[in-house]
């Protein structure tokens, strides 16, 4: 995609940019079909193509940025399904995402977007304890409140408030748990290790296993303390600036850690400083990055020195959107669980669907995330697996509460988690 930076006095310049995109759709409605979102409202301004006609308008001069472009345009999982069946190429993510840029820059964006993606994010060590509160707080209310009372006149997400079940945010966040730089003997690359705000907040024990995973395959793993979050969901929301900050500053931190190469392991995360920091937002982030089974299986060669299982797990594979649309990796994250021992893999049917988290989409939508998610567990309900099994932070978030919600016995894990489980124990050289 072109550098969205196009010199024009337009209101719409984003749009405008993607002029070629627009030429494209043929209108044949094959997203339609893919689509998870049109497929439980079944609205056209929520498919690609309803979406593409109503930028198409505004870019024509019939439709204008108004309140109601803007609830559409922001209505979408980005799950990227829509991208892949189109048959004529036409990139509607990147279309959507214009359209909100071009909306934000209008100063369409809301005092609470401003406050998390301008102010929040941006001083990551408030993180932690805004989201320890923020969740302390909504477990309370579901506790102790009424599903009807006055106070949910004021929650920002009204929808389904009283049946959310919460991630629990860690007592010590992953980056207070690690040195800087844990070495090995005879280290054969020096790796960064990204490791996001969902690791970092959520899932700290991720974080080790891919400290463990690293150095047992001999690596040096350099954990840069000054890492920002890598800022998808401000662009997502279109708030290009910003994001562009976000670049910028983890393209300086790394150079200056001087590494060999990136390794994240959250589709989302490797997403945007693989592809969406260059493509998107035109800075040349100009290191090696690489998913974590992708490095594990294309990069290096793994290490297969397993230990003997105590008896037999099933697992199942969700691909995130990110990970696998997004990046194109289905294979590599199957290829290590297959080969770890003691481990039966089963394919759900439509592993690659979304499940609805879509990053904050199914905090705005719950009722419809909801419904897409029903779709996954009817898919997961034959399997009986142990494990669902997954590369990415927000889609475990969304499995656990669902599980939890249902009482379902499964359990969710990264897939570096389960390699690291394999592996024999006393390598990680934290502990
Ligand atoms: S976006 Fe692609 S799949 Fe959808 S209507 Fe246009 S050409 Fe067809
Ligand atoms: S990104 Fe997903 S939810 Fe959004 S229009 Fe495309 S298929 Fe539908």
């Amino acid at each position: 995609m072109k550098n969205l930076k196009v010199d024009t006095a337009s209101k719409h310049k984003h749009i405008a940019s993607q002029e070629d995109q627009l030429l494209k759709c043929m209108k044949c409605g094959t997203c339609l079909s893919v689509c998870p979102l049109y497929a439980e409202i079944r609205y056209e301004p929520a498919s690609a193509r309803g979406r593409v006609a109503l930028i198409e308008a505004v870019k024509l001069g019939k439709l204008d940025l108004s309140e109601a472009f803007r609830k559409n345009i922001n209505f979408c999982l980005n799950c990227k399904s829509c991208v892949e069946a189109c048959p004529s190429g036409v990139r509607a993510d990147d279309l959507i995402l214009c359209a909100r840029a071009d909306l934000v820059e209008l100063g369409k964006f809301t005092f609470l977007e401003r406050l998390i993606f301008r102010h929040l994010i941006k001083r990551g060590r408030l993180l932690p304890p805004v989201a320890r509160w923020a969740t302390f707080v909504g477990t309370l209310a579901n506790k102790i409140l009424p599903k009807k009372n006055p106070l949910t006149l004021f929650l920002p997400f009204p929808d389904g408030w009283k049946e959310r079940i919460y991630p629990k945010i860690a007592k010590k966040p992953f980056r207070k748990r690690v040195p800087e730089v844990v070495t090995t003997k005879n280290p054969k690359m020096r790796v960064g290790y990204f490791y996001g705000c969902g690791t970092n907040l959520v899932y700290p024990e991720v974080g080790e296993a891919m400290v463990k995973v690293l150095t047992h395959n001999d690596c040096e793993v350099v954990i840069p303390k000054n890492q920002v979050c890598c800022g998808t969901s401000i662009y997502n929301s279109g708030d290009f600036k910003t994001g562009i900050k976000h670049a910028r500053k983890n393209l300086k931190i790394f150079k200056d850690a001087q590494v060999d190469c990136i390794v994240v392991n959250c589709g989302s995360c490797g997403l945007t400083l693989k592809k969406e920091y260059q493509e998107l937002l035109g800075v040349d982030f100009d290191i090696p990055v690489y998913d974590i089974s992708e490095f594990l299986t294309e990069v290096i060669d793994m290490k297969s020195d397993f230990r003997t299982p105590n008896g037999e797990t099933v697992i199942t594979y969700h691909d995130s959107c990110h990970l696998n649309r997004g990046q194109g990796i289905k294979s590599e994250p199957r290829k290590i669980l297959m080969e770890l021992p003691g481990i039966k893999f089963v394919e759900m049917k439509e592993a690659d669907r979304c499940c609805g988290g879509g990053g904050s989409f199914h905090l705005k939508y719950y009722p419809i995330s909801k419904g897409i998610m029903r779709k996954k567990l009817d898919n997961l309900e034959p399997i009986d697996a142990d494990f669902l099994v997954t590369g990415c932070p927000g889609c475990m978030m969304r499995f656990e509460e669902t599980f939890r919600q249902k009482g379902l016995k499964q359990k969710v894990k990264n897939t570096i988690q389960l390699l690291a489980d394999s592996y024999p124990d006393d390598e990680n050289p934290n502990k």
